[in-house]
């Protein structure tokens, strides 16, 4: 199979690493990711992955909490994923490296972007930890941002659903999957594929975004070969 994209990042929530127990991180779970992750860059496609922290914590979810602080305890959530996933992607024989946004010499590197993309460029998998190392932003909009920064032609944005629906396929069985949408129609409609903040950032630097689900790992390398599986959100 032969790729359709040289360099590319992957987004990956926090959900998808704790597998069904919806908490944590599932070693079961990341070990198959990783694996898939390792297929993808033995067909030579550059990775870059954002890793969530939702499934530690979330900001918004710190009833009572500063909501500055709450964000800061969701980034540090973000690095436990992202060496937990360093270290899943290392047993499969990749090399790979974590950036950290918030410097914490000691666990992983700084986030330099031109280091980055000289990793990327020697096939090394770079993990960006600690989102935008901002407050009041997201991991997805910190892939929104590292795409343009290293100039990813792709975010491939791995869910727990398949695609995007008209509406909640859980909740409603004849909801309709959408192939194809515009920025402005996730922003007019408020579908939940990204934060408005990671949309608009993807709209004004010409980014697409391709939804899937990583119900089967398989899925990865499926997008990465340019399969039409999914929502893809463009122009
Ligand atoms: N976060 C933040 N700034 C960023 C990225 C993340 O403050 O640039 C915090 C925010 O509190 C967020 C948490 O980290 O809720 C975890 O990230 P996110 O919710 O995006 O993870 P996911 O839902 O993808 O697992």
């Amino acid at each position: 199979m032969l790729p359709k994209y040289k360099r590319v990042i992957i987004k990956l929530s926090g959900e998808a690493l704790a597998g069904d127990k919806g908490f944590g991180i599932d070693p079961g779970t990341i070990k198959e990711i990783s694996h898939k992750i390792k297929d993808a860059s033995e067909l030579g496609v550059e990775i870059a992955i954002v890793v969530g922290g939702g499934n530690i914590w979330r900001g918004r979810d710190g009833e009572g909490i500063d909501r500055a602080t709450a964000d800061y305890m969701g980034m540090l959530a973000t690095v436990i994923n992202a060496l937990a996933l360093q270290d899943a992607l290392e047993h499969t024989g990749v090399d790979v490296r974590v950036q950290t946004a918030i410097d914490m010499k000691e666990i992983a590197e700084p986030y330099i972007r031109r280091k980055a993309m000289r990793h990327l460029e020697k096939g090394r998998i770079v993990i960006f930890a600690s989102g935008t190392g901002n407050p009041y932003f997201s991991t997805d909009t910190t892939a929104a941002l590292r795409a343009a920064e290293i100039d990813a032609e792709v975010i491939l944005s791995a869910k727990k659903v398949d695609a995007v629906y008209d509406s909640d396929p859980k909740l409603n069985p004849n909801a309709k999957k959408i192939d194809k949408l515009t920025y402005i129609e996730v922003l007019n409609k408020g579908l939940k594929v990204m934060d408005s903040t990671a949309i608009s950032l993807c709209m004004d630097n010409n980014i697409p975004v391709l939804v899937f689900g990583l119900d089967n790992p398989e899925n990865i390398v499926k997008v990465l070969c340019g399969e039409n599986i999914g929502t893809i959100v463009k122009e």
